[in-house]
């Protein structure tokens, strides 16, 4: 590779890569990554488009044609995926800083995104190891040898979002690796940064060149074409339900595989046994804080929707309300600070949106419901936004059925069980959902009911790598993490061998 030993900050604006090559877009184009703290451009990325995208494109099909990867033993993809994983720890303070920077999310945040972007490379690393090579088949006769084996789907497209850029990249390209595939990602055009990082550790791992691929551009251009490609055999989608339906579209005139993880607007139900105790009810009240604002709400899982028990609700909306008004927000580099800006102008006005139309139909504004007033943490300039609740809200407000992705929670209230289930039920999208109760029964009886690809009983956002992840409705189609994340990147194919082949005169002449 010609400039492989140019370090990042030397590399500057290439951040195209193609064929184990860094390149600048081929129209010369550019964009400043700005810091959502400041809107300050703290780095400047390579504009790419169409004919970068072909590129990679090309670069990706020879790796996967001609090239050794696909066709590497297991032992060895595994051992690699594992050295990329070692990687990850070994870059955890530069990368969840930068993932910080990128996406404004506090340090902290950025420091455990890269232990479980390492804790995924391991996953699958096991997964592909732990394997048998195929499943022999029964054909009901000793002269036929039948086995069913798995195939790498060939050149994997992924397109991922801006809110856990690094973590959405590696539930692709560490199932697609492990599996022998080669890939272009085109991360998120406003946080580009730890993806482009990754293609480095994945290089000094020991990746052939051309194998991992990305460009770095914007959706309408780099991401558009990468779905309607006719050499790319899989598009892998994280993002939202527009862009999501668009990518479909254009992947089925090639019939593509096509896996969706799109957004949701997930449910968090709480029945008044669960705050019986004062331990039960500050763990509610707290895990309800945690659901709704981690990461400013900007979470595909987050638990934007309390649906709590009548006889519960004015003393757990108090309380909420008390403790997210104190929530500390700021840069989130900084010291003490609980929760960063949102990730970019256009965010924030899509929430103050929200917000608006939440108060016009008539919610109740408990706590929030503005910017706060700049400090030395804070920035004018940043996109910061206050945590938000909003009571007596309905199932007819755009606010409780629309994903907001901001700090925005509405408050819904049920007397009865199946009230509850019905409104927790109540929406186009099935991500995720959460149940409090300290009825055990009622516990498996209500998650059985719920229609969310993950359901939590007493807890609310953790996952895990070795369970699937994904939605039922419009949360999108396919799975990743997993046996079934590994599986999407798979052809399976059945060898039938016959031991001892005869004329079948099926045909008397
Ligand atoms: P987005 O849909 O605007 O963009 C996602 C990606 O798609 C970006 O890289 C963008 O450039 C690209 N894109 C945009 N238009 C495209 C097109 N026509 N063709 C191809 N690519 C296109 O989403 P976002 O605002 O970056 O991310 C937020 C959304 O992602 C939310 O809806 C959230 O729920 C969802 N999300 C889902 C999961 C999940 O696991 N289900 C995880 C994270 C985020």
């Amino acid at each position: 590779m010609a400039n492989s030993t140019e370090t990042p900050a030397e590399r500057a604006h290439r951040t195209i890569h193609a064929g184990g090559e860094w390149l600048a877009a081929s129209s010369g184009a550019t964009r400043e990554i700005l810091d959502p703290a400041d809107a300050r451009p703290f780095a400047v990325i390579a504009e790419g488009d169409e004919k970068d995208t072909d590129l990679a494109v090309a670069a990706a099909r020879r790796a996967f044609d001609t090239g050794e990867w696909p066709h590497t033993p297991v032992a060895e993809r595994a051992a690699l995926l594992r050295r990329v994983a070692d990687l990850l720890v070994r870059d955890r303070e530069p990368l969840g800083l930068l993932e910080s920077r990128d996406a404004g999310k506090t340090v902290e945040e950025g420091r455990v995104d890269i232990d479980c972007v390492a804790d995924a490379f391991r996953y699958f690393a096991d997964l592909v190891a732990g394997e048998a090579p195929g499943r022999v088949v029964d054909a009901g006769s000793p002269d036929i040898h039948s086995v069913v084996v798995h195939e790498p789907v060939g050149v994997c497209a992924m397109i991922t979002p801006w809110n856990y850029p690094l973590l959405q990249a590696s539930w692709k390209i560490a199932p697609a690796l492990a599996a022998g595939n080669t890939f272009v990602i085109k991360p998120s055009e406003i946080t580009p940064m730890t993806t482009v990082a990754l293609i480095d550790l994945l290089t000094e791992a020991g990746l052939p060149a051309g194998v991992a691929n990305i460009v770095t551009g914007p959706g309408h251009s780099v991401g558009a074409r990468l779905a309607e490609h006719p050499d790319v055999d899989l598009v892998s989608f994280t993002g939202g339900l527009i862009s999501g339906t668009k990518v479909a579209q254009a992947a089925a005139v090639t019939v593509k595989k096509v896996a969706l993880e799109l957004g949701g607007k997930n449910p968090n139900v709480v029945f008044a046994d669960a705050c019986e105790t004062e331990e039960g009810f500050d763990t509610a009240v707290d895990q309800a804080l945690n659901a709704a604002f981690i990461h400013s709400g900007q979470v595909c899982s987050a638990g934007g929707r309390l649906i709590v028990e009548e006889s519960v609700r004015e003393r757990f909306v108090a309380e909420l309300a008390r403790r997210a008004a104190k929530i500390r927000l700021g840069r989130g580099t900084e010291d003490g600070v609980e929760c960063g800006p949102l990730v970019s102008a256009q965010q924030r006005a899509k929430t103050e949106d929200y917000v608006a139309s939440a108060l016009a139909e008539g919610a109740e504004l408990r706590c929030g419901g503005k910017r706060p007033e700049p400090s030395p943490q804070r920035p004018e300039t940043g996109y910061f936004y206050e945590p938000t609740v909003l009571d007596n809200c309905h199932r007819e407000m755009k606010v409780v059925r629309e994903e907001v992705f901001g700090p925005v929670l509405t408050v819904e209230t049920f007397r009865t069980e199946d009230e509850a289930v019905a409104l927790a039920n109540d929406t186009e999208y099935g991500l995720a959902g959460a149940v409090w109760t300290a009825d055990a029964g009622r516990a498996r009886r209500v998650a059985g009911r719920l229609r969310h690809g993950t359901v939590w009983i007493n807890d609310f956002h953790p996952y895990l790598p070795q369970a699937e992840w994904g939605g039922f409705g419009k949360s999108g189609v396919g799975r990743e993490l997993g046996p079934a994340g590994l599986a999407e990147y798979r052809e399976s194919k059945h060898v039938y061998q016959n031991l001892a082949p005869k004329p079948v005169r099926w045909f008397a002449g």
